[in-house]
């Protein structure tokens, strides 16, 4: 049930069966010559909503920025600062919790991400421990690549499926958004790979194109819905485990 096409109405008669919630959330970034800046959201999205389908879980509206302070290098990336997403986290989290949602289950589509929200679930935490106010909630956070994603990976882009604007994350947004499939050379082949980045044009002098490690070349929408498939059934899992935790 996406709560953006849901009445207030059907909303409560969800919250009578249900204090669970998926909340996608990714990014607006570049990523590389083929890969869509919406990249990290709309896989996140995709995925969100099929889970919802398999489920019938709600499904919050994407929260499509993210922390991508690192790709500001390339025209079109946008960033909300650590400090500024923690406080949206909260916001959504604690609004929604108002109504009855108590378990928010993330599914994140970038790893910029990670650290920042788990830091905003850490405050919702600390302000329920201290006693600060707020509804107690429970959170988790989960990439919407689980293990049947990284076998296909394997099997499709061994050794090349990289850290950032993967072959995989390509073809996933190529499948949902099949009008919109840009084709580019690659140069190099296979983008470069270092262990660690600073900022904005730190990250711009080492990734040229920005890509990190990978080969979208390879990406094709069929090769997204199969990742689809596996995705839906990973996260449906994972959902499911939360939930019953
Ligand atoms: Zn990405």
């Amino acid at each position: 049930m996406q709560l953006a096409v849901s009445t207030w109405q059907e909303v409560e008669d969800y919250l009578r069966g249900s204090a669970g919630i998926v909340v996608p959330i990714g990014s607006v970034e570049q990523h590389g010559p083929n890969g869509l800046i919406g990249t990290d959201h709309l896989c996140a999205e995709v995925v969100a909503r099929g889970v919802g389908d398999a489920t019938g879980a709600a499904v919050a509206p994407t929260l499509a920025y993210g922390m991508s302070q690192h790709h500001l290098g390339f025209a079109g990336s946008v960033t909300l600062r650590p400090s500024t997403l923690m406080l949206v986290v909260r916001d959504v989290v604690q609004s929604l919790a108002v109504h009855g949602f108590r378990r928010f289950f993330f599914i994140n589509g970038h790893g910029g991400n990670v650290a920042t929200v788990t830091a905003a679930f850490d405050e919702l935490y600390a302000a329920q421990s201290l006693g600060d106010g707020g509804v107690p909630v429970q959170c988790r956070m989960a990439f919407w690549s689980g293990p049947r994603c990284k076998a296909i990976s394997e099997e499709l882009y061994p050794g090349v499926e990289g850290r950032h604007a993967t072959a995989s994350e390509v073809s996933l947004a190529q499948f949902y958004q099949s009008r919109h499939i840009k084709h580019a050379q690659m140069s190099p082949k296979v983008a470069p790979s270092f262990p660690q980045f600073f900022d904005a044009a730190d990250y711009r002098a080492r990734y040229a194109d920005g890509r990190i490690g990978s080969d979208p070349s390879l990406s094709s929408p069929e090769h997204g819905k199969r990742l689809y498939e596996a995705a839906v059934l990973d996260m449906t899992d994972a959902y499911k485990a939360f939930l019953n935790y």
